[in-house]
Formats: structure tokens, sequence, C-alpha cells
């Protein structure tokens, strides 16, 4: 029998697939990342199940969805007692530890559980010269977060004896906002890059839910994104410009420190002689729009922000420079880094394992689609509604059932439900919904009932504003329990 991997998986905050060389970005580079991929798989459509960090975190560690893990939003701390795929693979004798950016609460059985060692940043956490909390309390370390985070990883299983293999995840605050980057590397991105094709977008077509959302660069971003007033004397267009280079300056840089990290793990790895036992995954909570439509941030299920990077190395086992373009989620690897260890998942995980597809013993159908829910509704910064859809190879359904809100002296309200319908291959930018296009119907009203069985499925309800798909009616329609709704409550540095 193989021996079981050791296993080390990078996450990063906020880090879009196009802008990983191996993807095809025209705005950077980036070897180490690419690394990965040529020396294992690339997945091209890899997808996140609720754009957000810590619904994203909580659905990859438990391999459930957000209505199942109980962590729908940025205000819905995890019960860190739950079954996640680290508590499983500790359960089986592996060594296991948690390094970095957490997110999902503290206190109150909310910090890491099930594990091994966890070091983790507060919250949000900051660039530099984060704090840290691990099982002794807090400390504050010296120096940048990207840098330290992988020191951490390197320094936990140096500590390691005996023969036992070990999981570590390196979980980067990078490249989230405020999007701080070492000086020496912000100089890098002085030139100006591409602007997206998107970057003027008129959401003409597009639902008055999508037309609100205040997530434009040209209107949005604040000076202490920007780090300063953009130059005087220009006019709407090029202030607008001016921030996308700012942005992408220092997002890029802070990407670019990540790529670095991911090479010192790399070099490590070869260094020990563990490459080649060592399952190397490199992957994102979630992706962003990097001035796509004129946003930042995600939510949204666009592909930028929907898309997750998701690229993995394990010569011993899986061989090199593939790419899989079968649908997968953050809900599938739980089980799928399970599966690779030879361990049992819990009854609970909603994914399915891709390690079949990785060794080529796959014989199951395509996936059709996967369902996606952002819950978060009265987020009143970047006013993203909440909305439910199903994404299958070519089409993208989407329902804005905007879940109203309270607000002072008014009382409930809400905007009315709307849909959107893309056809990705006539229009991979997402710019013409096609949803009263009377061409779609056949297909819109398919894409709906398939959507009310993956929804029942999952366990998930649909939202009462939306009427009964046809040839839904026998379907069982689950009854959630009581939702949280979400306060602008600062959680410990929950918020962002
Ligand atoms: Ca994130």
């Amino acid at each position: 029998m193989a021996r079981r991997p050791n296993i080390v998986f990078v996450l990063t905050d906020d880090h879009a697939a196009h802008s990983i060389g191996c993807y095809g970005s025209v705005v950077n580079e980036t070897p180490r990342i690419d690394e990965i991929a040529e020396n294992g798989w690339r997945f091209d459509n890899c997808f996140v199940t609720n754009s957000l960090c810590t619904p994203s975190r909580a659905s990859i560690l438990t391999g459930a969805y957000s209505h199942v893990n109980g962590v729908y939003s940025l205000f819905t701390p995890i019960d860190a007692s739950q079954t996640t795929f680290l508590s499983l693979l500790r359960d089986a004798g592996y060594r296991t530890a948690m390094i970095g950016k957490w997110h999902m609460g503290h206190g109150d059985g909310h910090d890491p559980q099930g594990v091994d060692h966890w070091d983790v940043l507060p919250g949000q956490g900051d660039y530099w010269n984060p704090m840290f909390i691990n099982a002794e309390g807090r400390r504050r370390i010296d120096g940048y977060a990207t840098d330290i985070i992988t020191d951490l990883s390197i320094d936990w299983v140096e500590s390691l004896e005996g023969d036992d293999p070990w999981c570590v995840l390196v979980w980067h605050k990078a490249p989230h906002r405020s999007w701080e980057p070492k000086p020496e590397h912000q100089a890098l991105y002085e030139e100006p890059r591409p602007v997206p094709s998107t970057f003027w977008d008129d959401y003409s077509t597009r639902s008055a839910s999508v037309r609100r959302a205040a997530m434009r660069v040209a209107d949005h971003m604040t000076v202490d994104d920007l780090k300063e007033d953009p130059p005087a004397g220009l006019t709407y267009e090029e202030t607008a410009l001016w921030k996308y280079q700012r942005y992408m300056r220092d997002y890029l840089a802070c990407v670019h420190s990540v790529d670095e990290n991911v090479g010192r793990l790399t070099d490590w790895l070869r260094e020990r002689g563990d490459y080649d036992d060592t399952m190397m995954i490199y992957s994102s909570d979630q992706g962003f729009f990097l001035g796509d439509h004129g946003w930042f941030d995600k939510r949204f299920m666009f592909e930028e922000s929907l898309r997750m990077p998701f690229v993995l190395s394990y010569p011993q086992r899986v061989s090199a420079g593939e790419s899989f373009d079968g649908i997968v989620s953050n809900v599938d690897m739980a089980q799928t880094i399970l599966d690779a260890a030879g361990v049992e998942p819990s009854d609970r995980m909603q994914g399915r394992s891709f390690w079949p597809d990785l060794v080529g013993e796959q014989d199951d159908d395509p996936v059709e689609g996967v369902y996606y829910r952002y819950w978060e509704n009265d987020d009143f910064i970047h006013k993203a509604p909440a909305h439910y859809g199903y994404r299958t190879s070519r089409h993208k359904l989407v329902y804005y059932y905007n879940d109203g809100y309270f607000l002072p002296f008014t009382g409930f309200f809400r905007y009315p439900p709307e849909w959107e319908l893309y056809d990705l291959e006539a229009d991979p930018d997402e710019v013409h919904n096609v949803y009263d296009d009377p061409a779609y119907a056949e297909i819109r009203e398919e894409l709906k009932a398939s959507m009310w069985r993956e929804q029942s499925r999952l366990g998930d309800a649909p939202h009462p504003s939306q009427p009964v798909p046809a040839g839904c009616k026998d379907v069982a329609v689950a009854t959630l329990p009581d939702l949280p709704r979400y306060a602008w409550i600062d959680m410990g540095g929950m918020l962002g």
C-alpha cells in the first residue's frame, strides 16, 4: 500500500484565478503557483458555493453547505466542534495543524478544534506585525503576515518526530483588502495593467439587484483602499482608471508575496525529500472582481467571483501537467482530501470526492451543475442582495430573492425578486441577461426545475417568494431552522 500523503493546503483570501499565470492571467505572472499545476492538475471549473470568506472556509473544512454547517455569513461564527476533514485526519493518525487566517470566530467554541496545533490571526488579522492566537494566548509577531504564516507552518512540520503523515493548512490573509504589499514588491507593478473589457459595463439587461451593488472601482473604493487621494483635475473616467491601476498595483504585489511563499514551501519540501510524497494544494476561498464589470470584491455568481483557483500536485500518485474541466466545488474538497488519505468521510459531508478523477478511476457521470447561495442581505456597504442560483457547464440561472431588512423608522423593506440567465458559451463575459428572451424559455424552465431538485437534495429550502417550477410539485421542500437576521455588529473583527 502506498504511503499516505503528507498534505500542504495553501489557501489564500480573495485571490482570483485570472491573476494566476496558469489560468491565463494577462496582468501578472505566478511561476511558483504555476509549478504546482505543471507537476499536477489544474481544475478549470472549481466553484465556490457561497462567495464570501467565512462561509467558504467553513464549507471547505466541513464539506457541507452553509445551511448545514451554520456558517451563512460574516456574522455567523462556526461551531468548531463540528467534524471536519482535519478532525477526521487526526482521528486516523495524521498530525494536523491550522496556521494563519481562520476568520470563523473566537471564544465560545469558535476557535479551532479537532486539530493538534493551531496558530491563527484574530478576525481578519493584520498584514504587518500581526497578532496571533493559539491555545496559549495572544502574541504579536514582527514581520509580514504572508512570510510569517509560511514560517510558522514550516516550523511546525519541522518540530514533528516519527513517520506518521501530517497535514498543515497554510491559510493566508493575502491578498484580501486592504492590499498592503511589501514595499519591494509594490514597485514591481507600477506599470499600468490591461483594463478588463467589461470595466465600463453599464449593466444594461442586468437586474436592478446587480445595478444597486456598491462595489464599483470608480465609485466605491475608499482612500484607505487607495492609500492616497486621486490626483486633482482628472475626469471621472480618468479617475476611475487611476483607481483601477492603484488597486492592481497593490493587489498584484500582495499576490507576488504569496507566490514567493508558495515557492518557499515547494523548495523546502524538495530539500526534505518529501515533495513526491506530499499532496500540495493551492486554492483561494473564492474569486474576486479585478475591475471586471467595473467592480472589486466578490459575493455575486458572476464568473470572476464564483471561480476558485485549484491546483494540486502529488507526484507519487497523480500525473503531471493535466487540466480538468469537470465541475467541482469547495464542498467537494474535504471528501477529496480524505479519499486521498484513505479516510472515510462523515455522513454529513455533501460533496463528491474528485480523487478518483485524479487517479483515473472515475466512472460516474459528469456533474451536471453546482448550486450556489449567498445569504447575506443587509450588507449596507457592498449592497449585494441575497440570491441563489445554478451553474451548469453552459448556463447560469440566478434568483435574487432580496430577503428584505428592517430600516430604522421605516420598518420592513424589501426589493422585488428578480431573475437573470446567462449563456456562457454565447456570452462568456456575462453582459447579456437572456432570462426574458423567448429563445431561452425552454432552458430557463429546465434550469429552474434542476435547481429546485438540487436544493431539495441538499436539504436547502427555496425562498417562499419563488413559484414552484413546472414538474416539481412532488419534490420535497426542506424546512430550515430560523435563520439569524444579520445585524451590523462587529463580532471580534469578523467584518470585512
Ligand atoms: Ca475571501
